[in-house]
């Protein structure tokens, strides 16, 4: 059994041979992402178009990874205001509405009473990893719920896949729940190892869930998994609670909580 210690200096120079490459591979890029952009910008035939826009889109797809490999190496140093959940959640209904195909269906549930503290940016790029990677798990279709909640005891709704997360007072929690094809046990013990993907050469990075738990550990909150083959996985952020600005956060206590569409 590997000691805690040995693990994390395992982590560190993994992300350390990571920000290396991301710094090379851009440099590879940039250029041919910019050549590419001059080409189209004249009158092309439609093969050539075709060909160069397949160019472009795998550069930008490669310069995606290497945002994400930067991030990881890196580390964050997020700026934290207080964040509407409504809207956090409005956006990332925008996302998943385009990403997903019309065979799954998403549900959006806003119960938290709360803002979270945290910075927008960096959370959407967390949630929009989760929600690529459950599109990943439904290749057949199913159900996405987005939800929020808030640190209070309360009955989950009849509907809910899998159980709510315990939460404190103080937090807010963000779920991104599916339906799709979940993990074995073998799958989630490796699963925030940069680098660890059961995806095909070329679509995976490995480091989408990495660099989400960098993230969340950056906020002082906390992301875990639950899983069944077969059944679904759900991800729970959790982050503290923050007071929004009177405007937005004068809701009645009692009224009934926003339901999806
Ligand atoms: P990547 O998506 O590039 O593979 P991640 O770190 O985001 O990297 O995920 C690592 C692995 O975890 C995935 O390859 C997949 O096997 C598994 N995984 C992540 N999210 C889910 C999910 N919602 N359902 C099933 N498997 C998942």
């Amino acid at each position: 059994v590997e000691d805690m210690r040995e693990r994390a200096q395992r982590m560190e120079s993994l992300g350390t041979l990571a920000g290396g490459i991301a710094h090379d591979l851009n440099n590879v890029l940039t250029p041919l992402l910019l050549a590419t952009q001059v080409l189209l910008a004249d009158d092309r035939s439609d093969r050539d178009r075709e060909m160069l826009t397949t160019i472009e889109k795998s550069a930008r797809r490669g310069a995606t990874m290497i945002r994400q490999m930067l991030t990881f190496a890196r580390g964050v140093d997020v700026e934290r205001a207080p964040i509407d959940l409504a809207d956090l959640l409005a956006e990332a209904h925008r996302f998943a509405r385009d990403t997903l195909p019309d065979s799954v269906d998403i549900l959006v549930r806003h119960e938290a009473r709360h803002g979270a503290l945290g910075s927008t940016t960096h959370l959407m790029q967390v949630v929009q990893n989760l929600i690529l990677n459950a599109r990943d798990a439904m290749p057949d279709g199913g159900t996405l719920t987005l939800a929020t909640h808030s640190g209070s005891p309360h009955e989950p709704p009849e509907h809910d896949p899998l159980p709510h997360a315990v939460l404190e007072k103080d937090h807010v929690a963000l779920s991104i729940i599916d339906s799709g094809v979940g993990m074995t046990p073998e799958i989630v013990e490796r699963l925030w190892e940069p680098f660890f993907t059961t995806k095909p050469l070329g679509e995976g990075t490995g480091l989408g869930l990495p660099t989400s738990a960098a993230i969340i550990e950056s906020h002082d909150g906390r992301i875990s998994v639950r899983t069944e083959p077969g059944r679904g996985t759900r991800f729970d952020i959790v982050l503290p609670a923050a007071e929004l600005a009177p405007a937005s956060a004068e809701r009645d206590d009692d009224a009934v909580p926003g339901h999806g569409e």
